[in-house]
């Protein structure tokens, strides 16, 4: 049926950048092999899925929509992929995504762009956006993404379904392709919060993980948590963000509405002040970009990826395989990186991002003290066309409500609230909770 869905759908949205009917279908045989043996079964048993494209999945590419990997085939399988699986998921297929995780809008991808199942104009976000779309179209009930600076909360918002970004360390990132080490995070997308509960008990079944040493133990506990009782719990509002300049009215009033069907629920607003937020997409497109120099680095033309013919020097296919191998937006994020990791410059940029980044967990932490959880908008505003935000400045200010989080390093998640009256498009608010409190995320939710 998602197969089918997938042919319905897909030429359309274009979520995917392969699809895997094979090994759907064997993964599908299993299941129907289990329950005919009397197994016990999963709750995602025979649950079909989409894999961001930056996952392996042993016997699929693993692309990062770049030219850089076109052809790479993915030696193993991911950690967080194989949990799925071992919950019995059904690999659909590998979801599109901006070329390497960078941007906000899927609309990198070497390879095609996505289009927002609500409006095929728009964007559906990103850097998650194909796993987001698919999801959103009812080409997979789940998918999994990886959230760095919104890039699961984001496409979530825009495609009006529920995506969470557990605490950074909560999900391995073994096999996952690295854009920043410090801020990557693996996450579900879901069309309910109980989907994604139940996506997260099975990205946490099995404990910690021996081939990422950021990998903490966490509890089985989510879907625990579904419905689960909030009266007498305290929800923190932030008034500076719901008075920032770029929030449109229509998501203002829905994350109003949403705090307000909070409190029905017996919970109570309090307003709590970070002071350091301004300084969270400063400090993020400083960490970001170096981690990401770093990270790819070993795109050399040389050990992986693509590899210009024909080079008379190793300087040159060096040189020529990077410049053919990546798009423009991944040559800014590294040239940035290098600039501000050389000498003289870092200490001025690298060390004063790493400054604020310690202020901004701490104004969290200060706030967690007076609060269950905190609700905020997901994105200042409605899903936008293709092509409307040229200036790269402008794209990375709509990551002005996720950015933070990564930084601190806490979990959050975006819950859809209905269509905007204004844009006809989902609006959506997202909860954030301490760190290693992201049950609480699925309660609230
Ligand atoms: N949009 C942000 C960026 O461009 C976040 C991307 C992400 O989370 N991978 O860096």
């Amino acid at each position: 049926a998602a197969l089918a869905a997938v042919d319905a759908r897909d030429p359309q949205v274009q979520a995917f950048l392969q699809v895997t009917p094979e090994l759907a279908l064997a993964a599908a045989k299993r299941v129907d092999a289990a329950r005919a043996a009397g197994e016990p079964l999963s709750p995602l048993a025979g649950v079909p899925l989409a894999i961001k494209d930056n996952m392996n999945l042993a016997g699929t590419r693993t692309t990062c929509a770049s030219r850089m990997l076109e052809t790479y085939e993915s030696p193993y399988t991911a950690t967080c992929v194989q949990r799925m699986l071992d919950a019995g998921c059904v690999p659909v297929g590998k979801a599109n995504m901006d070329e390497f995780a960078f941007g906000s809008s899927t609309d990198t991808s070497a390879f095609h762009p996505t289009n927002n199942p609500w409006n095929t104009a728009c964007v559906p976000g990103g850097s998650s956006g194909g796993s987001a779309a698919s999801v959103a179209a009812g080409m997979t009930p789940i998918a999994l993404g990886s959230d760095t600076g919104g890039s699961i909360r984001q496409p979530a918002a825009f495609c009006g379904v529920v995506g969470m970004k557990p605490t950074y360390g909560a999900v391995s990132r073994y096999g996952v392709v690295a854009f920043g080490s410090s801020l990557d995070q693996v996450g579900p997308f879901g069309r309910t919060v109980e989907d994604v509960a139940l996506a997260m008990d099975a990205l946490v079944a099995g404990g910690s993980d021996p081939f990422d040493s950021t990998a903490q133990e966490v509890p089985a506990v989510f879907a625990e948590h579904v419905g689960a009782s909030i009266a007498g719990k305290r929800v923190g509002i932030i008034p500076a963000f719901m008075e920032a300049e770029g929030l449109t009215a229509e998501v203002r009033h829905a994350v109003e509405e949403a705090a307000r069907a909070l409190e029905a629920a017996g919970a109570e607003l309090v307003d709590v002040d970070l002071p350091h937020l301004d300084a969270a997409i400063a400090a993020y497109y400083v960490i970001g970009p170096a981690e990401a120099f770093s990270n790819l680095a070993r795109f050399d033309g040389v050990r992986y990826g693509y590899q210009e013919p024909g080079c008379a020097t190793l300087a040159a296919q060096s040189s020529l395989s990077r410049a053919h191998g990546f798009g423009a937006e991944a040559k800014r994020r590294q040239m940035l990186g290098a600039y501000l990791l050389s000498s003289g410059i870092y200490d001025k940029y690298y060390y004063a991002a790493q400054k604020a980044r310690t202020l901004i967990t701490e104004d969290y932490a200060r706030a967690y003290e007076q609060v269950d959880v905190i609700l905020m908008p997901a994105a200042p505003r409605t899903a936008f066309k293709h092509g409307e935000i040229s200036d790269p400045t402008q794209m990375y200010l709509s990551d002005m409500y996720t950015i933070s989080i990564n930084i601190a390093g806490n979990g959050g998640m975006t819950v859809p609230l209905g269509v905007g009256e204004e844009s006809g498009l989902p609006v959506a608010a997202q909860l954030v909770a301490p760190a290693f409190k992201d049950e609480r995320l699925i309660a609230f939710g």
